[in-house]
């Protein structure tokens, strides 16, 4: 059975290119009927913490990126990390060793100095140590004195290098811990992980992995190293270029289903289609297809995707996005009122769900002040004599309903007669402080009566003082 894993460590937050590393994992997993494992790589117990642990879940869920597997945590597995070291001293791919740092550090430096390339030189290979309470010492892997490493990588092709070019790395420190690489091989193994995408920056990582990976008689996965992503300027994308937690899109109010669907494009491609529903980026997706340059973060495109989901989106799910932001920001609310006809109005004209409710906040507080355009055009003398019939009308009218305002409205265009924009603008820019809204008379309904009447007077005080 196909197996991917995404293994986060867990020292911030998720971010853009580990979200995108989860969902292709994700994504291969499903299309080939397989399972998808989470693992937290939290070995580094000065850096991992349960804040980025909640933070990287939390992510994954918010973008329904559920594992089959997982998590797993690899503090938990010491033991087993433990039981695989002895196993490789014992067959001999392994050994002790009690080079001092200091011994290491001039190495290196003699090394640098003759223009060579710092490794280790395999001084306590053959010494046979055993382990002494009294000695700090290391466990290091036995690598392949000669031969070369070489697998064939689905997005960089093959990749080939020489054992000799690898020196004997350290599988467990003096302090009994185990390192990266040790841990990861074993958790692949013991997984049954059949493949592998990750970041580039683990290739280095592979032909090590590999060694260990034959070492213990295990499999060997399939590889995709995925190249990194850039910000707009062509640096590695980081916090100078904005939000890089995924979390940062749904607090700024973006759509799960637009952060996916920017994130799979991010390296990824199928012909010129842009817009992918979960079930066709699953149908479509191959490793083949991945991308083999870095590619570029464009905050842009983001925002163009999140408003075709927000446009194309059932009504009835953008309005739950928009009553959970609401209640999500302490805003009070008549829950009996069908915020509905003003969503829908609004999502064609916004990018994000928090943009919506800016947009909408007028049906729920008074605004500070009106939109200076919307005011200057709309709220001047001639609108004066509209609003006074407006304000008296309404507080006469028996029942606040669309129908019975829209009557209203109309009866005040023709003993005036003007035209219905010289009343409904007027009125529009008076209740909502801009000048575009549902139609008017849907409008005031929503609003209620003493809101729109309160709103109507304000107006006309307005009005009157910059006359
Ligand atoms: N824990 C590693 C990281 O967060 C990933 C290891 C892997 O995918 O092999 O970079």
């Amino acid at each position: 059975m196909i197996k991917t894993r995404f293994a986060p460590s867990p020292t911030g937050v998720l971010h853009v290119g580990g979200a995108r590393t989860a969902l292709f994992c994700w994504l291969f997993s499903k299309k080939m009927g397989g399972k998808f494992v989470l693992r937290i790589e939290d070995t580094d117990l000065e850096r991992s913490t349960p804040e980025s642990v909640q933070a990287i879940l939390d992510g994954m869920a918010w973008l329904g990126l559920d594992p089959d597997e997982g998590p797993y945590y690899q503090t938990k597995r010491f033991e087993r990390y433990r039981e695989v070291i002895e196993q490789l001293l014992e067959q001999g791919h392994a050994y002790y060793c009690q080079c001092s740092k200091q011994r290491l550090e001039e190495l290196r430096e003699s090394q640098m100095a003759a223009k060579q390339k710092p490794r280790y030189d395999g001084c306590c290979r053959d010494l046979g140590l055993k382990p002494d309470a009294g000695k700090p010492m290391v466990v290091r892997f036995r690598n392949p004195g000669e031969g070369i490493v070489s697998f064939d990588d689905h997005v960089k092709g093959e990749i080939s290098v020489s054992n000799a070019e690898l020196d004997d790395l350290i599988i467990e420190r003096s302090d009994g811990s185990p390192t990266y690489n040790l841990s990861v091989v074993v958790d692949d193994m013991d997984m049954g992980i059949t493949h592998v995408l990750r970041g580039d920056d683990h290739v280095n990582n592979t032909p090590r992995q590999i060694n260990i990976l034959r070492a213990l008689g295990a499999p060997v996965p399939e590889y995709a190293h995925v190249p990194m992503i850039l910000g707009d300027d062509g640096k590695r994308l980081s916090k100078r270029h904005g939000a890089v937690g995924v979390m940062e899109y749904f607090d700024a109010g973006y759509l799960p289903q637009a952060m996916l669907n920017y994130l799979v494009r991010l390296g990824w491609s199928y012909g010129d289609q842009e817009i992918f529903t979960r079930q066709e980026m699953t149908d479509y997706f191959s490793l083949d297809a991945l991308n083999k340059s870095p590619s570029s973060f464009n905050s842009e495109k983001l925002n163009w995707i999140n408003q075709q989901y927000l446009m194309s989106l059932p009504l009835d799910e953008i309005v739950t996005l928009v009553m959970q932001r609401l209640d999500r920001l302490e805003i009070d609310y008549d829950r009996s009122i069908d915020l509905a006809p003003i969503v829908d109005l609004y999502r064609q004209r916004v990018v994000t769900i928090n943009e919506l409710v800016d947009s909408i906040d007028y049906c729920f507080r008074d605004f500070e002040s009106y939109d200076e355009k919307a005011a200057a055009r709309a709220l001047k003398l001639p609108a004066l004599e509209p609003l006074q019939r407006a304000q008296v009308l309404f507080t006469e009218l028996e029942s606040w309903d669309a129908v019975s305002i829209h009557a209203v409205i109309q009866q005040i265009t023709k003993e005036l007669d003007v035209g219905m924009g010289k009343v409904g603008q007027p009125l529009r820019v008076a209740v909502t402080g801009g000048s575009f809204s549902p139609p008017i008379d849907q409008t005031l309904e929503l609003l209620g009566r003493q809101r729109s009447i309160a709103r109507v007077a304000r107006a006309i005080d307005y009005v009157t003082t910059i006359k």
